[in-house]
């Protein structure tokens, strides 16, 4: 990873703290984008005191001029854009469809499905210029099945798997990779919110007999990041612990 510029969207937390760690190890100039500047100013002091290379750069995914911002400041710092990991998200409002307001349906599209298609849209550009790249995008299972009361979530992560295989027909043949990672459910602050109850019937859905960790998620970003991935294109890869076997 030495030389490669790597954006990770929603870094400074979960899966993409993790995975930002890995690309930092590996020796990359990595750009942390998040919401939350305090938490990703922290990741930056952590990554450099272990010797890493890493800045911060406050993006909401969901306003397009604020991702076409992030890919400008990204070739800007370090001259060129190689890996974007689009991984920020939220879990968004509960409810079956019915109940479901329309303003909880417009957040999570938003938030977890059309700031794919702004990433893309600027990273794939930048990394054309630069002959070349590769994307991962953080879907779920939830990207291959239902879950009830959490429709937006779920067509939002469906979304991300078509917007993964188009891209990566629209762009494989300019030595741009395109995938997907479809985690099963992770501990992580996205789940803060479940009580023990909820949380024991999630682990129960994952023939493992756990839930999953954020490093394990963070090494397969990584892989599908880096060159030892260089067949691999417009692939969905769940993570998931059996959640999908059954
Ligand atoms: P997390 O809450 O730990 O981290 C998400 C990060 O995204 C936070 O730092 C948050 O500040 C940031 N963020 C939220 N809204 C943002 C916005 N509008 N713009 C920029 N940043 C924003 O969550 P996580 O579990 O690490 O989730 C990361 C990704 O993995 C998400 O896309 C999530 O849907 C997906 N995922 C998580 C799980 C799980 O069980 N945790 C399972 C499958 C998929």
């Amino acid at each position: 990873m030495r030389g490669k510029t790597v954006i990770i969207t929603g870094g400074a937390s979960g899966i993409g703290k993790a995975a930002a760690g890995l690309f930092a190890d590996a020796g990359a100039n990595l750009i942390i984008s998040d919401i939350d500047k305090l938490q990703g100013d922290l990741l930056v002091e952590e990554i450099f005191s272990k010797g890493g290379i890493a800045t911060f750069y406050k993006t909401d995914v969901a306003n397009p001029q604020q991702m076409e911002a992030l890919v400008q400041y990204a070739v800007d710092t370090y001259g060129k854009l190689d890996i974007a990991v689009n991984n920020a998200g939220i879990g968004g409002e509960q409810n079956t469809i019915t109940e479901m307001s329309l303003e909880g349906w417009q957040k999570i599209i938003s938030i977890n499905l059309s700031s794919v298609f702004y990433g893309m849209k600027y990273q794939i550009a930048a990394m054309l210029k630069n002959g070349g790249g590769s994307v991962v995008n953080i879907s779920s299972i939830l990207g291959a099945v239902g879950f009830a009361s959490s429709a937006g979530y779920s067509a939002a992560k469906h979304g991300i798997i078509g917007l993964t295989q188009t891209a990566a027909l629209e762009y494989s043949a300019q030595n741009i990779r395109v995938n997907a990672v479809g985690p099963g459910f992770i501990y992580t602050p996205l789940l803060n919110a479940l009580d023990a109850k909820m949380k024991n019937q999630l682990i129960a859905m994952h023939p493992i007999g756990r839930l999953g960790k954020s490093a394990e998620v963070a090494e397969l970003i990584l892989w599908l990041g880096s060159e030892k991935a260089s067949f691999v294109t417009g692939s969905y890869y769940p993570i998931d612990g059996g959640y999908l076997s059954k």
